[in-house]
């Protein structure tokens, strides 16, 4: 974690960021993958049987809707839709993908419309406060886009700048805090329905830089010519799946599940297949 922005994590600007995107409504397609688990569905879930994920399908590798069929017929692929899919195996449950707005999957966990939000989410101080967190499965990293020939060359230089982020991410809530904590003021920083909005904010000179998750970062600018990722990292962060506070019997499944996936390397070939190791 950049030192500068350890202290934005306790500054309990979380809670209003989300509320403030809350009235997004997402899509509410779903799709679903029949279980193989042998061990029979024994946990109570929101709906028997199922495990019901929400997500933002919206942020390569991790998520992502699928031109055909997607991972074992969800309609969707990524990082996440893998994990998901084994570990509903796992637990002998049938993988729901519900898939919404970034801010609105968080909510949906937290009202009681998903069992889990699997969405690269950050495990932080203010998201632990309405929502508990599973051991970590992934790291993820802020990072800065720009365009190539951009006069922005470090952190330093956002000053003054505008900041495009996708809502309701840690991208946002670090770069709209005061300047006294790190950040650059809610002026100076427009948070998009999603990361793709957010680079075409940039594409078209509206924004003048991008703050996202580094491995989503690499696909947007591997996809949009005369874009780059500065060399300073904005932030370290860890990966973790959301459950509804108190939840802890499904806490618990997940977190038996997670480990018995990275013991036997389950986890480290997914990630593996979706980055390259190269590119990380
Ligand atoms: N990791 C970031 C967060 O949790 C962004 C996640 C996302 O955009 N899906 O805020």
């Amino acid at each position: 974690m950049n030192k500068k922005f350890l202290a934005l994590l306790s500054a309990g600007a979380l809670t209003a960021t989300l509320l403030a995107g809350c009235g997004s409504g997402g899509n509410t397609e779903s799709s679903t993958a029949e279980p193989s688990g042998e061990e029979g569905a024994t946990l109570t879930t929101i709906e028997s049987g199922k495990l019901i994920m929400s997500t933002n399908a919206q942020f390569p590798p991790y998520e992502l809707v699928s031109d055909g069929e997607g991972y074992e017929g969800t309609g969707y692929e990524g990082i996440d839709v893998e994990i998901a899919y084994a570990l509903a195996q796992k637990l002998g449950l049938e993988l729901v993908i519900d898939d919404m707005d970034f801010d609105g999957a968080l909510l949906a966990v937290q009202n009681g419309k998903s069992d889990m939000v699997m969405a690269g989410v950050t495990v932080n101080e203010e998201r632990l406060v309405n929502m508990d967190f599973t051991d970590s499965y992934a790291n993820g990293v802020q990072v800065v886009i720009v365009p190539e020939d951009s006069d922005i060359q470090t952190i330093e230089d956002l000053e003054g700048k505008k900041i495009g982020t996708q809502r309701g991410t840690t991208g946002y809530i670090y770069c709209s805090d005061t300047p006294e904590n790190g950040g650059y003021g809610e002026d100076a920083v427009t948070g998009y329905e999603d990361g793709a909005t957010a680079v075409q904010a940039l594409m078209n000179g509206q924004a003048d830089c991008v703050v996202i998750d580094n491995a989503p970062a690499q696909e947007y600018v591997k996809a949009n010519p005369g874009l780059k990722i500065l060399d300073t990292e904005f932030a370290n962060e860890d990966y973790a799946i959301g459950v509804a506070k108190g939840n802890t019997a499904l806490q618990d499944a997940l977190n038996t599940a997670l480990a018995e996936l990275q013991a036997d390397g389950t986890i480290q070939s997914i990630i593996d297949k979706y980055i390259p190791a190269e590119a990380e």
